[in-house]
């Protein structure tokens, strides 16, 4: 008996919580200030603020390209007469001072470029292969998988070296094997710097192995990336809100050594490699 009252009961407050919903000011209810509003209302979507990341964990690939008017940064002149972002140009100095310290003798065969010249480099590869007789269309798909579409080489962003070992210049898979390399995948953590291309990771940056190509990420990035080898692209996935990016490096002084480039003057560049 006892519980046919209480389905009574309910059909009851039920009925009535029907009725109220059909009278009139139900249409408003939602907006209305009232407790009882408010608190009916289904639950409010957590808005999820896009991480946004700080200058040395700007990520460039081919879904990710750099804006068309994108400004390169202040840049330093490095050994070789290359040009890297002045806020990591201290830490590559010290890295390859390292290295030299050791006697081996890295050599920095490419690092800032400037996106008319990535534009030369890929209409150049174009050309190599409308002479082999492909198509336009062919030939620029092809040209797209030896050097990075202008815009999203990581060296257009300043912060990436192309460094072989004096006594091997190649850019080849060859390059892993010389002394320079083997220590610089040792120890360039320790600089902010990072493999950006490892071997098993293709599938994931979309670039072949480049046991030559380093990205500056900054000691704290770098540390774990190496340390629980891991490609930039998995490590900036793992970061899902503002409080887990790594502090960055010190701003670079005031006074930076190391010589701005001249107005308008493209680097030299010698060596170019596949990822642009
Ligand atoms: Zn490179």
């Amino acid at each position: 008996m006892r519980k046919t009252k209480q389905i009574l009961l309910a059909v009851l407050v039920l009925l009535t919580l029907a009725l109220a919903g059909c009278g009139e000011g139900s249409s408003s209810d939602a907006d209305s200030s009232s407790a009882s509003g408010s608190e009916s209302v289904s639950d409010p979507v957590e808005v999820v603020e896009p991480v946004e990341f700080p200058w040395y964990l700007t990520l460039v690939n081919r879904d990710n390209p750099l804006p068309v008017d994108f400004q390169p940064p202040e840049l330093s002149m490095i050994r070789s007469e290359k040009y890297l972002d002045s806020r990591a140009y201290p830490d590559l100095e010290a890295m390859l001072e390292a290295a030299q310290e050791e006697d081996l003798y890295p050599l920095v065969c490419s690092a800032f470029r400037a996106r008319e010249y990535q534009e030369t480099l890929f209409q150049e590869e174009i050309q190599r292969h409308l002479d082999r007789g492909l198509s336009q269309e062919e030939a620029e798909a092809e040209a797209a998988m030896w050097v990075a579409v202008p815009g999203t080489s990581e060296h257009e962003l300043g912060l990436a070296v192309d460094i072989v070992d004096l006594d091997y210049q190649m850019l080849d898979e060859e390059q892993e094997q010389t002394e320079v390399q083997q220590w610089l995948m040792a120890h360039c953590a320790e600089y902010g710097f990072i493999l950006r291309y490892p071997t098993d990771r293709s599938d994931v940056t979309g670039i072949d192995y480049e046991p030559w190509h380093y990205r500056y990420v900054g000691r704290a990035a770098a540390a774990e990336i190496m340390g629980r080898n891991l490609c930039l692209e998995e490590y900036l996935e793992q970061i899902t809100s503002q409080d887990q990016i790594p502090e960055g490096p010190e701003e670079a002084p005031e006074d930076v050594e190391g010589e701005q480039p001249p107005e308008g003057a493209g680097p030299a560049e010698e060596g170019a490699s596949s990822e642009g």
